[in-house]
């Protein structure tokens, strides 16, 4: 039976669609622009359980193109290929399959009608440029792109699929969940299902949170684990992996569970929630209002708190007082304070944010004074140092950080580690 059941899994496995993406275009090859098409249609594709085996990419010329297209056909069950459909004549890609298929160019009356129609919505005459588009490789079947002129096609060669999409990124965005999707998933043969879980974590590094982890590392069952960085933020990435629905998001949850107890509380947000969204929902529950008083940060705290929809029912206003003479003008900092203590001090940093609290009549204030680099610092207080306030009706504490990196990065972790500190703060309350 244990022979079976392997034999068994194997197979389910062998039968996994093999899937390329092929990207075009000479902007992509010059590195002009990154290939973000390919990150999408690669980690939309992921999470349905259906991981992107090879990515060539290629620039606008219709003889690699084509050779490309042919390596393919024995090479994958199915071909995603962005780019190059426009009408002008550096758009080579409908020829060069022509080619590869050996489908000659032919005027599709579907294709030309989708035109007019969009055309005519847009109020014009369709161009012979325009037209050019119309032209796909005979007997493919077209996608429908709802946003834009260029339809899609798809081109079957022996037992590989191959569906071609416009390069910019919101037509074929939208027509990969369309039609790309859904047809890919009715390819897959075997009934494999797939979840993941992202454990957002701040505070330990990545190696670090690789060793509060170590016994993670290989789960028996089924599920495998990920480490990714989106500065400061490290993602933790859990994936689960079985035939039976109800087993796998079993797994999942068990591991997400012993992941959580072990990293404590350096999980301040799970999937698509980030720490805005975090700090927002708890203010929101706690029915609390905010202010801040930001110099190094020049406002980037009250960018990210108001990037929220609905952040004015509980953000009062930010201040963003750089020079002394605001400090004292607009947050009541005394100007002996700053003499004696200078701007970044744990003292000034403590007067804005019961200035900017008084001002605003806020529950919570949050103060931000340091030296973002790479000039300014001095033996006392290099670059990265850091002081950030919080006061609330009662208190008023202040700490004082030293960041490493560059100007970006300083300000970056500045603003995500007081915003962690309100998050642990409006928790705790
Ligand atoms: P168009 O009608 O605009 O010519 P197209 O299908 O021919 O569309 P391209 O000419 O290859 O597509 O690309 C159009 C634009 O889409 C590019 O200028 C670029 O900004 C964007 N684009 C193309 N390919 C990619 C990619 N792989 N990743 C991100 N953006 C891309
Ligand atoms: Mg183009």
């Amino acid at each position: 039976l244990r022979s079976e059941c392997k034999r068994g899994f194997f197979m389910v496995n062998d039968r996994r669609t093999k899937i390329a993406v092929l990207s075009i275009g000479d902007e992509l090859m010059y590195g002009e622009i990154a290939d973000t098409n390919f990150a999408h249609i690669a980690a939309r594709l992921y999470s349905c359980g259906l991981p992107v085996e090879r990515h060539p990419t290629v620039g606008d010329d219709a003889e690699a193109i084509a050779s490309e297209l042919r390596g393919l056909i024995a090479a994958a069950d199915a071909v995603i290929i962005t780019g190059g459909l426009g009408p002008t004549s550096d758009d080579r890609t409908a020829a060069a399959a022509a080619d590869a298929f050996s489908r000659p160019l032919q005027l599709n009356r579907e294709a030309l009608a989708h035109i007019k129609r969009f055309a005519g919505r847009h109020g014009g005459e369709i161009s012979t440029a325009d037209e050019k588009q119309a032209h796909i490789p005979a007997g493919a079947d077209l996608i429908h792109n709802p946003t834009g002129t260029a339809s899609g096609f798809i081109i079957p060669a022996d037992a590989c699929r191959f569906f071609f999409l416009p390069g910019v990124p919101r037509e074929m965005t939208l027509m990969l969940e369309e039609t790309v999707l859904p047809a890919l998933l009715a390819l897959q043969e075997d009934t494999r299902i797939c979840r993941t879980k992202v454990l957002n974590v701040f505070g330990p590094s990545e190696a670090e949170v690789g060793t509060l982890l170590e016994e993670l590392a290989s789960p028996a069952d089924g599920v495998s684990v990920a480490f990714c960085v989106e500065f400061p933020v490290i993602q933790v990435k859990l994936r689960a992996e079985g035939e039976d629905a109800a087993a796998v998001a079993n797994s999942l949850v068990t591991a997400a569970e012993r992941a959580r107890a072990l990293l404590d509380d350096w999980v301040f947000a799970e999937d698509d929630d980030t720490i805005d969204t975090v700090v927002a929902g708890l203010l929101q529950e706690k029915g609390l209002t905010l202010a801040f008083a930001e110099s190094c940060t020049g406002g980037l705290l009250a960018k990210r708190i108001t990037d929220v929809s609905g952040s004015s029912a509980y953000f009062l206003e930010g201040a963003v007082t750089y020079s002394d003479s605001s400090k004292i003008r607009y947050l009541n900092v005394p100007e002996s304070l700053l003499e004696k203590k200078g701007a970044v001090s744990s003292e000034v940093a403590a007067a804005m944010a019961v200035g900017v609290r008084n001002a605003s009549g806020s529950d919570i204030a949050l103060s931000v004074t340091g030296i973002a680099g790479p000039d300014g610092g001095t033996q006392e207080k290099p670059v990265g140092t850091v002081f950030i306030s919080l006061a609330d009706h009662d208190t008023c504490e202040t700490r004082n950080f030293l960041f490493n990196g560059d100007r970006e990065a300083i300000r970056t972790i500045t603003a995500f580690s007081a915003l962690d500190w309100l998050r642990r703060h409006l928790l705790a309350r």
